[in-house]
């Protein structure tokens, strides 16, 4: 039987830094350690949190019910043909130290994924992307537990239906599988992807023409730095609203009023808006509001100066909601998971 903590601080367990506890923390290292938790946990019919990082969560209040932190470790080779490897590695392992890890080991695809924070198990939720890569274009297959069938099982990444920032796990399945390794396909040639503009300019600036797997690692660490706020210093969760896609027709007439608006075709059909540019038009970068604040170098990031709560974060981002809609017609929707606001 794993043991657990009663009234867990999860002040450090959240990017945000909310002063919030839970009824009951369980740290979990072993598959027989999860299932048994979990039977524990139905007998006594608690809700139960599944907790990586934090860094993508909003809790609102003291969490009335189970925490699970998955805890997990090792990066495990399973097949290697010379040109392609799978790599399996425990959904506990944080991100980007797998993902140095992996370029130290001369495997590459994840480059432009570096620095993001969290963990490995919950880069399927929303399938992680920057820099114009995505985990879905270097995601092999995931061992999770299934919580209908209480038991491990393999799901392929066309099981997991990825789609932009999305995934079975944030939709039709959400709360069924517990993620607990992932396999990845990496390449042992570096072929760097360069499409983003930011990234491309910050290399031209440094002189670099064909930049190595390490020099682009870096630029993305670099440039982060320069626009993304440390959770460590000032709590966030990263991008607080979805970038929007609209249709054709849709960007046609919001050109006709603002041509300078910054927009990406996405499909034949559809656009993809820059959600942090329509919040900065609408003249909400760098607000703030006791300690709930816009981040000053990107109006997409939502900040905590301190002692801000949920409540007053949230009460900013609808004030932001409502401002957008009346100016643009656009709908914002909040991407980090919201629990007991
Ligand atoms: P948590 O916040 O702990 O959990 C997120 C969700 O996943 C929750 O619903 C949780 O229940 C579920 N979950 C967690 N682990 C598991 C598991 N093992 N099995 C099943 N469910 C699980 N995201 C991007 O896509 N791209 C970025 O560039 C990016 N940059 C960021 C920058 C900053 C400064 C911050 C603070 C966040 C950023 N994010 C970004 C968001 C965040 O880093 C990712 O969503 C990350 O994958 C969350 O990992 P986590 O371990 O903190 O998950
Ligand atoms: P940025 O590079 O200033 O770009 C602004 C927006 O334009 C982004 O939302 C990006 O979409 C889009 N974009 C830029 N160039 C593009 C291209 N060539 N093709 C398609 N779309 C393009 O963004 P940023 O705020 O500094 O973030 C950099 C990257 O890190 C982005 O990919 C972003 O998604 C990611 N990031 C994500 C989070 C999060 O919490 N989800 C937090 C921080 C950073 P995309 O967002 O679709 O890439």
């Amino acid at each position: 039987m794993p043991c657990w903590t009663e009234q867990a601080d999860l002040t450090n367990q959240n990017s945000f830094g909310f002063q919030v506890k839970a009824e009951r923390y369980y740290q979990i290292h072993q598959s027989s350690e999860l299932e048994s938790a979990l039977k524990d946990i139905e007998l006594q019919q608690m809700p139960v949190l599944i907790l990586g990082e934090g860094s993508n969560l909003i809790l609102g209040k003291n969490i009335a019910g189970a925490v699970i932190s998955i805890a997990n470790k090792g990066i495990n080779i399973l097949a290697d043909n010379g040109e392609q490897v799978i790599v399996e590695i425990a959904a506990g392992e944080n991100w980007h130290q797998a993902s140095l890890r992996l370029l130290e080991m001369g495997l590459h695809g994840l480059e432009n994924l570096a620095f993001i924070p969290g963990t490995m198990g919950a880069a399927p939720i929303q399938n992680i992307g920057a820099y114009g890569v995505e985990l879905s274009d270097c995601l092999h297959s995931l061992i999770v537990f299934d919580r209908q069938q209480s038991e491990l099982v393999q799901l392929t990444a066309k099981d997991c239906e990825f789609g932009y920032r999305n995934s079975i796990f944030k939709s039709s399945q959400q709360g069924r599988y517990i993620i607990w390794q992932v396999r990845l396909l990496l390449n042992t040639k570096f072929t760097p992807i360069l499409s983003y503009q930011g990234l491309e300019r910050y290399l031209t600036q440094q002189q670099i023409q064909q930049p190595s797997a390490e020099q682009v690692h870096k630029a993305i660490g670099e440039i982060r730095q320069q626009k993304l706020p440390n959770p460590i210093q000032l709590g966030n969760a990263g991008s607080f609203f979805e970038n929007p896609i609209i249709s054709s027709e849709q960007h046609k007439q919001l050109l006709l009023s603002y041509p300078e608006l910054v927009s990406y075709q996405e499909t034949e059909d559809s656009y993809k808006l820059a959600a942090g540019w329509l919040i900065e038009q609408a003249g909400w970068k760098g607000y703030r509001e006791g300690d709930a604040a816009v981040y000053t170098e990107q109006a997409l990031v939502l900040v905590n100066y301190g002692n801000a709560s949920a409540k007053q974060i949230l009460q900013l981002a609808d004030k932001i909601k409502h401002s957008v809609s009346q100016k643009f017609g656009i709908e914002l929707k909040i991407e980090p998971r919201i629990y007991s606001v």
